[in-house]
């Protein structure tokens, strides 16, 4: 929900500083459950007028000093794969050392967005360095001292363009910014008039914005004071119109709305429902991460067995898609408006599921009562334990769990696993990611 910056480093280098310095003593919202988490350092930091989540993976190293790389590459992972952004913090007056090389070397590798922050560079002492870390090869480095609060400007120059980038920048919370929303389905599943009938309902509010029909991008209107945005390519509409409802959308197309949307209406015919293509797009959705609501359309044409035809539909839908098990399906009429008024109260539903967090001391003692009531299988003879779960991220919800051996840990036990978190946790429809990860639990003082 909130756009994440992770600090990384080797030790030393003035990642806590940094941390303290962006957070504040006022805002550090440590998570003390003994034994729990309380190495992990997670604020809420401010930069100028912006507002993000920091974590400081300090401490972790030093904690295992006997697996330092091991340790630092799972950090390092662990921490840029979540992260919107990475800070790799290097000592400017230290110069690069070879552990710094091993770290850039690590996130080159993943490929995420990454800073080069060099501490230390108050006064002269830190030019040496500063200029060495060019060598490093992620790009331009920041010079900083955390100590003394210095080139703060310039990290918020590094680090605005990331945050406006992102489709989850701050000032995206709920409530403020308008939820995208996809319509997809087959031509002549009735996506237009399913548009036009929620906009009809609702007003539009802010669009569609002047000289833009209805059929063309980002048409916006609101929800009972929610804001929503209809995300859609406006060649895909013009070109479905151009070529005929015959042709089918192309996978392309699809997947391109997909990907901007948050939630995704897959809009079915009533006599026609759940075909394999249908299927295929609703797989696209799981795939992407996205909410899926199914719209059941045409139900007016439906005259008898509505009830026996919705099973049907439930049915099948949890038997191809399990992995995303409880999606809401709404039946509808979007040509005369009949059930339109259960879509978007379902459509806000999912989406706050899908934003949803589970605190990590309610994730560990539930893990404890499912691991106690089905163990994990053995494998090799031995055991395969599961040690510590945290929610990584959400948008979809996504949990790493550090484990004695991942890849011993059967598909059968994570899907059982996956199953008892939706049930326990109520995320129902929503893709859930779940990341196996070497190790003990990191945030373990000790470990
Ligand atoms: P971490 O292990 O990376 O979290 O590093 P710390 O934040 O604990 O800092 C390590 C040492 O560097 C401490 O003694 C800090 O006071 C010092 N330090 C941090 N930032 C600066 C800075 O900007 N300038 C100088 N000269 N020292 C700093
Ligand atoms: P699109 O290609 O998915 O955008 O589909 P359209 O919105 O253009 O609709 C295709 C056809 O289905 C049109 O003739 C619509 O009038 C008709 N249609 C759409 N919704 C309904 C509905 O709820 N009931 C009935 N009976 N027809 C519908």
């Amino acid at each position: 929900m909130h756009f994440t910056v992770a600090i990384v480093g080797r030790p030393n280098v003035g990642k806590s500083t940094l941390f303290n310095r962006l957070v504040g003593r006022r805002h550090a919202l440590v998570d003390d459950s003994p034994g729990v988490t309380r190495d992990r350092r997670e604020g809420e930091a401010a930069l100028g007028p912006l507002r993000f989540t920091v974590i400081d993976t300090a401490g972790l190293v030093e904690a295992a000093p006997d697996s330092l790389e091991a340790r630092m590459l799972e950090q390092t992972t662990l921490a840029a794969e979540t992260a919107n952004v990475t800070l790799l913090v290097v000592d400017g007056r230290a110069g690069v050392t070879p552990e710094d090389r091993y770290f850039a070397g690590a996130l080159r590798k993943l490929g995420r967005p990454v800073i080069l922050v060099v501490n230390k560079c108050e006064g002269k002492a830190g030019e040496g360095g500063f200029f060495d870390s060019y060598a490093l090869g992620m790009g331009d480095p920041v010079a900083v001292s955390a100590e003394h609060g210095q080139g703060m400007s310039e990290l918020y120059d590094a680090l605005a363009p990331h945050m406006e980038e992102s489709p989850q920048s701050p000032g995206d919370e709920a409530g403020e910014k308008p939820l995208q929303l996809a319509i997809v389905g087959r031509p002549n599943s009735g996506k237009s008039t399913l548009l036009n009938r929620l906009l009809g309902e609702e007003r539009a509010v802010t669009g569609p914005e002047p000289g833009i029909t209805r059929d063309a991008i980002a048409v916006a209107w609101s929800h009972r004071g929610r804001p929503i945005k209809l995300v859609d390519t406006a060649g895909m509409r013009r070109r479905a119109k151009v070529i005929g409802k015959l042709e089918q959308m192309s996978v392309s197309d699809t997947l391109r709305v997909i990907r901007l949307a948050e939630i995704v209406l897959l809009v079915l015919e009533a006599d026609m429902a759940l075909e394999r293509q249908d299927l295929t797009i609703a797989r696209m959705v799981v795939e992407e991460g996205r909410g899926l609501v199914i719209v059941v359309n045409k139900w007016d044409t439906v005259e008898r067995g509505r009830r026996a035809l919705l099973t049907r539909i439930e049915e099948r839908l949890t038997d191809t898609l399990p992995q995303i098990r409880g999606v809401p399906v709404v039946t509808l009429s979007a040509l005369h408006g009949e059930g339109v008024d259960k879509l978007l109260p379902k459509v806000l539903k999912t989406h706050e599921i899908w934003n949803k967090r589970v605190p990590t001391s309610r994730l560990n003692r539930w893990l404890e009562g499912v691991v106690a009531a089905h163990s994990p299988p053995m494998a090799s003879g031995r055991r395969v334990k599961l040690r510590y779960m945290t929610q990584v991220k959400a948008r979809p919800p996504t949990f790493a769990l550090f484990v004695s051996r991942p890849k011993a840990l059967s598909d059968a036990y994570q899907r059982y696993l996956v199953n008892q978190l939706r049930d326990a946790f109520k995320l129902d429809g929503v893709p859930i990611r779940l990341l196996l990860r070497a190790g003990k639990n990191p945030y373990a003082p000790g470990n």
